[in-house]
């Protein structure tokens, strides 16, 4: 399949890990748009959050373990989760991804984003 998120689980194109365990794999955006700005991604493809569903929500759940492993390591006291979901909403990646954002104050609303 020809998909980078794939691709980057696999190991066939570089990341920068940040975590991994059988189920879930992280690495740091190549773009930050903060501070701390790490990807995580369940390893089964699932193309976006329209197809979670009972049969693979379990890889969702793992994914937010994770992440508060990973913040409680990183001594994150303040976070926030992103899961950008078809064009409009910005997704560019079609494997499903949790961005986890750190590091700085962040507005609300519309233009806080970008
Ligand atoms: P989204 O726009 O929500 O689909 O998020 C996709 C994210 O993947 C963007 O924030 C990109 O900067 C990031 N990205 C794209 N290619 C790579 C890569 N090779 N390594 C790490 N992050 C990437
Ligand atoms: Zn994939």
């Amino acid at each position: 399949m020809d998909c980078l998120f794939c691709k980057i689980i696999a190991g066939e194109i570089p990341s920068a890990k940040v975590y991994e365990d059988e189920f879930v794999f992280a690495f740091k955006d190549i773009q930050p748009i903060a501070p701390v700005h790490y990807l995580f991604v369940p390893k089964p493809h699932i193309c976006c959050a329209k197809k979670i569903t009972a049969e693979n929500s379990g890889s969702v759940a793992k994914i937010f373990e994770a992440i508060a492993k990973v913040a409680e390591d990183e001594g994150l006291e303040s976070y926030r989760v992103i899961n950008n979901c078809g064009e409009d909403a910005g997704q560019s990646v079609m494997h499903l991804h949790f961005h986890l954002l750190a590091g700085k104050k962040m507005g609300w609303g519309e233009q806080s984003l970008g």
